[in-house]
């Protein structure tokens, strides 16, 4: 075992006795202490890392002397300081497509429980307030054939489209930053500006990246643009959404509701979103199923191997080098 590999989060276990019986495996452990220190001196002589859900760049990667390769377990990539490790030529891999379908059932969960309040009417039930039929006071929203809006139809955008247009009836507006005409065209999708597409939609759905681009895309502009009855959602990052104006735009029903997997910090342990009962808040679970946690580690696995014998990664942030 010449080669040596830093766990940086908790791994599917089978995927971590694959590890351990090919290479040297060290593990982060946050009960050790600080997480930084401990990168620090694990990387110094690591050849590869795997894991997700932690801001790796130069302030804990400096020590690294032969690092080839970082191997995400996400398709998300925002945690990482790409230009540093473009410029150590350092591999990023990230988790694309295996995780698609599954955080697509998880965004059109949070559609459905926003818009019919179902979080909130279980804790009405169980708390003993269904004392007569329900009233107006419990009414929702219709989803089938309502305008469903995704920002970003991208891999996700699309497995959300899908779902839209063939199981809900619903009419797909969305919007890119450059037209997608091959994907819009299997969803009918009609092509908008953002505003466009904020003044029109019954339900939006924010599914972009986090980039320069899409930081703050949402803000109280943009939520004044919203129609009284719509749902927002975001499935993406938390960044992507101010989300004081988001609650703002709750507090004062200046839309119906919204349904948030991600925030700007997580874990979320304190938000004045807990006050508010027209949002659905769940702990970034988009991708957390059983049977997709163990594809996207398998695939962050084959990548991380795939770099470290020298041959090219099925899935590459930064394919910007040569093997050397
Ligand atoms: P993807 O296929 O790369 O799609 C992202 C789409 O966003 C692209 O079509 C991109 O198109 C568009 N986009 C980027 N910036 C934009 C902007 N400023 N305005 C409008 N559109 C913009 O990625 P994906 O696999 O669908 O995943 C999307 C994101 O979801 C990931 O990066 C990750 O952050 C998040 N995610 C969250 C979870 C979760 O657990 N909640 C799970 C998986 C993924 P253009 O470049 O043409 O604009």
């Amino acid at each position: 075992m010449d080669k040596k590999v830093v766990v940086f989060s908790q791994l599917n276990r089978e995927i971590l006795t694959q590890l351990e019986q090919k290479y040297e495996v060290a593990v982060v452990d946050p009960r050790q202490g600080d997480v930084n220190q401990q990168i620090l001196k694990l990387v110094e002589n690591a050849d590869g890392m795997i894991g997700a859900g932690r801001l790796l760049n130069e302030t804990n990667l400096h020590t690294a002397e032969r690092l080839k390769v970082i191997s995400s377990v996400s398709v998300g990539y925002d945690n990482y300081d790409l230009n540093y490790l473009n410029s150590k030529k350092i591999w990023l891999c990230n988790t694309p497509h295996v995780l698609t379908e599954t955080t697509a059932d998880l965004a059109f969960t949070l559609i459905l429980s926003a818009a019919r309040r179902v979080p909130e009417l279980d804790r009405w039930t169980k708390g003993g307030q269904w004392k007569r039929t329900v009233a107006t006071a419990q009414f929702g929203q219709d989803i089938h054939a309502k305008t469903l809006g995704i920002i970003g139809l991208g891999n996700i955008g699309a497995a959300l489209a899908k779902r839209g247009h063939y199981g809900f009836g619903m009419n797909i507006l969305y919007h890119n930053r450059h037209e997608k005409p091959e994907s819009a065209q299997v969803f009918n999708a009609q092509y908008c500006t953002l505003p466009e597409l904020l003044k029109k939609s019954d339900f939006i759905v924010v599914a972009v990246d986090l980039n320069t681009d899409s930081k703050a895309l949402i803000g109280k502009d943009e939520f004044a643009l919203m129609q009284p009855h719509a749902v927002f959602v975001n499935i993406a990052r938390g960044s992507v959404v101010d989300e004081n104006a988001l609650v703002q735009a709750l507090k004062t029903e200046q839309i119906f509701a919204a349904g948030l997997d991600v925030y700007a910090s997580e874990p979320l342990q304190e938000s004045e979103l807990f006050d508010l009962s027209n949002v659905v808040t769940l702990p970034h679970i988009g991708s957390a199923t059983a049977e997709t946690r163990k594809k996207m580690a398998q695939l962050a696995y084959d990548n991380l191997v795939s770099v470290l014998d020298g041959t090219l990664p099925e899935a590459t942030v930064n394919p910007l080098f040569s093997h050397n």
